[in-house]
Order: C-alpha cells, then sequence, then structure tokens
C-alpha cells in the first residue's frame, strides 16, 4: 500500500494549500496554486520536486498560480474535465469515476458542481483523505456562484453518500470559527455542534489550523450536509420540507449573515 505523505501550509489570507508526496515513487503533487512564493517555499521545506497541480475549480485563488509553476517546473496540470477553457495550462482532464495514480498512490475523482460549474474533488480512499476545494468547508459550504442549490445540494449529499466517516476532510479555506457562529443560529440545540464550536474557539485563540476535520464530525455538526434533519427544519420553521429547499434556505441564510 501506498503512504501519502500530506504537508499542509496556509496561502494568501485565509487559503490552505497542501503538498502531496507519494513516497514509493517520490511523486509530488499540490492541491491548487493560490500563491506561488507560499508554494515554492513549502517544496523547499520539504525536498519534494513538483510533478503535478491538481485543480478542484478555476477560481484564481486555486488555478492562479498554475501558469507560473508550470514554467518554472514543468509539472503537468490536472483538473476538471467539465471546465477546462478556465484552468490555466491544463493537461490532464478528469471527471467523476476517474482516477488519478500519483505514483502508487490513487485518487478517486468526483464532480461536484455548484460552487463553480466545474468543480471536483480528490479522494485518496486508501490514505482516508479527501480534498474537496470550495465544495464543502468545516462547518460550511462554498457559495453557489455558477450552480444551481439543488444542484450544490447533490454535490454535497454525493460526498456524505461515499466519503466514509473517518476521511480526513481537507478544505481550501479556514472559515470554521464564522461557520460555526451561524451554523449555531440554524441548529442552537445540537450538542455536537456547540462542542465543536468551543474547541474551534480553542484552535483559533491557539492560533492553530482547525482543518482537517473528518465526515463523521462534519454530519454531525455542519448544516449544510443536514438538510433532512429534524432539529434543522424546525429551527427553520420548514418541518416536512424537502432537502433541496432546506439547504437553499440555509444557504440563503448564511449568504446574508
Ligand atoms: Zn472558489
Ligand atoms: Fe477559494
Amino acid at each position: 500500500m501506498s503512504r501519502l505523505q500530506i504537508h499542509m501550509f496556509p496561502a494568501l489570507q485565509d487559503n490552505y494549500c497542501y503538498l502531496l508526496h507519494d513516497e514509493t515513487s517520490d511523486k509530488t503533487a499540490v492541491v491548487d496554486t493560490p500563491e506561488v512564493a507560499a508554494i515554492e517555499r513549502a517544496l523547499a521545506d520539504t525536498g519534494w520536486r513538483l510533478d503535478y497541480i491538481l485543480n478542484t475549480h478555476h477560481h484564481w485563488d486555486h488555478a492562479g498560480g498554475n501558469a507560473e509553476l508550470k514554467t518554472k517546473t514543468g509539472c503537468r496540470v490536472v483538473g476538471p474535465k467539465a471546465d477546462t477553457a478556465r484552468i490555466p495550462g491544463i493537461d490532464i482532464e478528469v471527471g467523476e469515476g476517474d482516477e488519478f495514480r500519483l505514483g502508487d498512490s490513487v485518487a478517486r475523482v468526483y464532480d461536484t458542481p455548484g460552487h463553480t460549474r466545474g468543480h471536483i474533488v480528490y479522494h485518496f480512499a486508501d490514505d482516508d483523505a479527501a480534498f474537496v476545494g470550495d465544495t464543502l468547508f468545516a462547518l460550511g459550504c462554498g457559495r453557489v456562484f455558477e450552480g444551481t442549490p439543488e444542484q450544490m445540494w447533490n454535490s454535497l449529499k454525493k460526498l456524505r453518500d461515499v466519503l466514509p466517516d473517518t476521511t480526513r476532510i481537507y478544505c481550501a479555506h479556514e472559515y470554521t470559527q464564522g461557520n460555526a457562529r451561524f451554523a449555531l443560529t440554524v441548529e442552537p440545540d445540537n450538542a455536537a455542534l456547540q462542542a465543536r464550536a468551543v474547541e474551534v474557539d480553542g484552535l483559533r485563540a491557539a492560533g492553530q489550523a482547525t482543518v482537517p476535520s473528518t465526515m463523521g464530525v462534519e454530519k454531525a455538526t455542519n448544516p449544510f450536509l443536514r438538510p433532512d434533519s429534524p432539529g434543522l427544519m424546525a429551527a427553520l420553521d420548514m418541518t416536512g420540507a424537502d432537502p433541496v429547499s432546506v439547504f437553499a434556505e440555509t444557504r440563503r441564510r448564511k449568504d446574508h449573515f
């Protein structure tokens, strides 16, 4: 079995960026390219040589460093098949059900449209790690910029259905504390959420990251994965409503929070 090493580091204001290193083959990838200087520092710190960029979606804080890094390192760019025109330098197009191999480490790709038209998630099942970009955040989800609430809910539901509870969720931003504030407004009686909000405040006060979380924790505490929970429906005065409507209302409230 492969062993995937994950080196996490901050970039820009509140992005997280990840170097992935497959020990057996000595291959290295970076998940998204928010900031070239931060990625170059991480490569210097680890001594790894960049072979691939794995893009989740086209936004500048995810693909903005593609061209420069590709020129400097000769790496190849992997990105969503559904959005090739907006992924600078794309070489390898992947979508739902495809596999990407970083040496012996294998990622399964899922299409998760909603935040953007073409957004993908990379799941390294053997390593219990998923890189979810701006689709799922710790205690939150991405804004629905290009898709519909129904599309976004289907993407989140897919992740909820396919990723085991033990999966470490590596998202692209440190938004957890603000997300917790909002989550408590729609699920005030969720004890697991209350406990987690306290834990998140403690981590942030100590200057520590709240990422990664796990799918099990998200399922229990993230309102955007819980539109079918009776407590959330009741708090929104939507008892009996369908999950899409409950998700849409939750997202709408967060947009105005
Ligand atoms: Zn984005
Ligand atoms: Fe982003």
